[in-house]
Parts: structure tokens; C-alpha cells; sequence
């Protein structure tokens, strides 16, 4: 009954809205949505529709979870996940978390339809790389709302709702924005009064277990099995344990399972990555030592007689890497990503003494007149990573400043709030 196969989803449609690969940075990101925003913006004539499309995809990509989410499995999975009462943002209230002070007021939103089928409800489940490799269960306590048992989900005796005085029965209430001085928008919405189904209960008549609500909260426990192999993004389903609502199909609840980071051994696909660091001496003459696998064994890794190990050399071990989904008597491969520690420096007795034993030094000797044409230079110790990393920090920032001159993006944007 678990693990539903993945379908197939589209999943670069927010990207081709604003305009960026599926690899861009949340600082690209930031810069299209920027520009795009303002570009469509209804109060500069744009398409209200295609600013809300870009707004959704920006709320999407902009958050490192759902991204993953919508990444792996598009579209849908979101809607399933904002679904559990989490908040969707109205594309207003980005716009405004970009620039600050809300042009338009308060904003009314289009959600609260009634629905033949409920939502699914998506949650994160942490689970270690021991847990993947081993499988495990995880007994998980939800609360839920289900139907009024006592009322059978009417929230009355039956007959006495009446139709609601707020939206005359419809469900739905209308509003209406002022978007510029010649533009309006109408948003309709859920009726708050009746919570959209067009019917209130008199006080009295209210069912005195779900105070006239229909539903009831109910705790419910969930047995989810993580089985060896299962992968990072998989999704294990329960079907119709979401949110019961009245003349709804319950929707399912589903885990994505998210893989905490591992402090020793990476995982790729089926196979496990370590990285372990050898004293020269070991990386010259021979070394062993033992590795502790995700379920406990002690593998003793070694090197063969006479071998000599490079740095950033990879050494694989067959069979020791993840058990395969729904094949676990199948193993990937384990890698060893070797690294070597050199001593800092030598004296000129062990330098003689090394001298014996190892290869010559360069066969190519420099004559007295070849050195006299020469310029002595001097190394000096470097952080290479940490010295780039302020170029580029130093690049960025002049191009920041290109772009916020005036006539830029930001400017405009004052003007239009004033
Ligand atoms: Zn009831
Ligand atoms: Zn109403």
C-alpha cells in the first residue's frame, strides 16, 4: 500500500515564467522576479493574471523546500502541500515583502471554493542515512478533523440550517479593489460568515459535540515504514487520512522523506562516497583501517602490499553501498576518496635520507648561466578560496551599484507608491 509511484510532472514552468534556468541562484531568482514584477505590474497597465502567475512562481522558488518539492515532482505535489492550512501568500503580499508599504490595501483572497475532493495534506519526514539503509518505522500522532459523529457532519438536527444572511445562500461574497484611477478589479471569495457552504445553524439547534463546526478534531496514529533503499524526495501516501470535510472525498496524507545529512558517508543513487585522509607514510608504504558501515559492521579497509595511494585518488569496495529500493538483497558500490597529509616541512637530514631511497629529483639540471639570466621570485602562503571569494564579493558589489543607478528598477517602483 506504500510508496505510490512518482508521476510524472511538469516541473519547469515557474522557471520559464521568470525567465531563469532550473539552476539559478536565489540572488537570479531575486533579480528576475525584480524586474518582472515590476515590469507587470497592474498598476502600470500590466496583466494582473500574469502577475500573479509570476508572484506564485517567485513564492515557489524562493523557498529552498518547496523548490525541492516542485523540482521532483511538479506542480501538484505544492498544491497537495499547501493544503494543510499553510499559508499561500496573495501575490500582493510579496510584491510588498520586496519593497515595503502595500500600494493597494488590504487583499482579499480567492481561496475557500468548495471542493469534491479534499486536499492532500504533504509533510517532511526527517529520516537518517542509517534509516535508508537499514528501513525503519516511525509511529507519527496527527491531528485531524473528522466527521461529527453524533450530527453526522450536518452540525444540527436535520432541517435546521437556515441560509446564510451574509451571501444570500451563494457561499460566495464579492469585492472589489480599485487598482488605479480607471481600473478595478473584482475577487471573489468564501463567504466568511458561512465559511462558503451558504447555510448558518441557530444557536440553539447546534450539535453540542461539534458546536455546529461538522467536524471534530480527532488524533490519529500513523505507522509510516521507511523500507531500505528508499530515496531522499520519495513519497510514502495514506490514503484518505486527510482533513474529512462534509460531501468531500478525504484527501491523502502524504510524507516526503527528507535525508539528514550524514557527518561520514554521501550518498549518490545506490552508492555510498567517504572521505578518508592518509599520512604520507601510509599513502607510501601501507596502511588499514577500520570503517563503521550504517548498520554497525566493522569493515577493515587496507591497501595491498607494495601500493602506493595518490592524493584525491578513489578506491571502491563492491557491494557496501546502499541496499537497492525493493531489491535490497542488491548493494551498490562504496567509494573511498582518499586525501594524503604531507608533513609541513623537513629537515635537511631527512631530506638526505629521503633522497636515498625515493626517485631523483628533476633529471634536468639548471646551469650557472641559465640561473644568471633569471629573476628570483619568492612564494609566499596563500588562502586560495578564502582570497577568490572576496573578488568575487568585491565584482558583485560594483555590479549592484551599476544597477541601482538612477532610471533603475528601484527607482520607478517609489514613484509608482507615491
Ligand atoms: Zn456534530
Ligand atoms: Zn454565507
Amino acid at each position: 500500500m506504500f510508496g505510490r509511484a512518482p508521476k510524472k510532472s511538469d516541473n519547469t514552468k515557474y522557471y520559464e515564467i521568470l525567465g531563469v534556468s532550473k539552476s539559478a541562484s536565489q540572488d537570479d531568482l531575486k533579480k528576475a522576479y525584480r524586474k518582472a514584477a515590476i515590469k507587470n505590474h497592474p498598476d502600470k497597465g500590466g496583466d494582473p493574471e500574469k502577475f500573479k502567475e509570476l508572484a506564485q512562481a517567485y513564492e515557489v522558488l524562493s523557498d529552498p523546500d518547496k523548490r525541492e518539492i516542485y523540482d521532483q515532482y511538479g506542480e501538484d505535489a505544492l498544491k497537495e502541500g499547501m493544503g494543510g492550512g499553510g499559508g499561500g501568500h496573495d501575490p500582493f503580499d510579496i510584491f510588498q515583502s520586496f519593497f515595503g508599504g502595500n500600494p493597494f490595501g488590504g487583499a482579499g483572497s480567492s481561496r475557500g471554493r468548495r471542493q469534491r475532493r479534499g486536499e492532500d495534506v504533504v509533510h517532511p519526514l526527517k529520516v537518517s542515512l542509517e534509516d535508508l539503509y537499514n528501513g525503519t518505522s516511525k509511529k507519527l500522532s496527527l491531528s485531524r478533523n473528522a466527521i461529527c459523529s453524533k450530527c453526522k457532519g450536518k452540525g444540527s438536527k436535520s432541517g435546521a440550517s437556515i441560509k446564510c444572511s451574509g451571501c444570500q445562500g451563494s457561499g460566495i461574497k464579492v469585492s472589489i479593489r480599485h487598482l488605479g484611477p480607471s481600473m478595478i478589479q473584482q475577487m471573489q471569495h468564501a463567504c466568511n460568515e458561512c465559511k462558503g457552504t451558504g447555510e448558518t445553524i441557530n444557536d440553539k439547534d447546534r450539535c453540542q459535540q461539534c458546536k455546529g463546526e461538522k467536524v471534530v478534531q480527532e488524533k490519529k496514529v500513523l505507522e509510516v515504514i521507511v523500507e531500505k533503499g528508499m530515496q531522499n524526495g520519495q513519497k510514502i501516501t495514506f490514503p484518505g487520512e486527510a482533513d474529512e470535510a462534509p460531501d468531500t472525498v478525504t484527501g491523502d496524507i502524504v510524507f516526503v522523506l527528507q535525508q539528514k545529512e550524514h557527518p561520514k558517508f554521501k550518498r549518490k543513487g545506490d552508492d555510498l562516497f567517504v572521505e578518508h585522509t592518509l599520512y604520507l607514510t601510509e599513502a607510501l608504504c601501507g596502511f588499514q583501517f577500520i570503517l563503521t558501515h550504517l548498520d554497525g559492521r566493522q569493515l577493515l579497509i587496507k591497501s595491498e602490499p607494495g601500493e602506493v595511494i595518490k592524493p584525491d585518488q578513489y578506491k571502491g569496495i563492491n557491494d557496501e553501498g546502499m541496499p537497492m529500493y525493493q531489491r535490497s538483497f542488491m548493494k551498490g558500490k562504496l567509494y573511498i576518496h582518499f586525501a594524503v597529509e604531507f608533513p609541513d616541512s623537513l629537515s635537511p637530514e631527512q631530506c638526505k635520507t629521503l633522497e636515498a631511497v625515493l626517485p631523483p629529483r628533476s633529471s634536468v639540471q639548471l646551469t650557472d648561466m641559465e640561473l644568471d639570466e633569471c629573476e628570483e621570485t619568492t612564494l609566499h602562503d596563500v588562502n586560495i578560496e578564502e582570497e577568490m571569494r572576496r573578488k568575487q564579493a568585491q565584482a558583485q558589489e560594483a555590479y549592484d551599484e551599476d544597477e541601482d543607478m538612477p532610471g533603475g528598477g528601484a527607482q520607478r517602483v517609489q514613484c509608482a507608491q507615491q
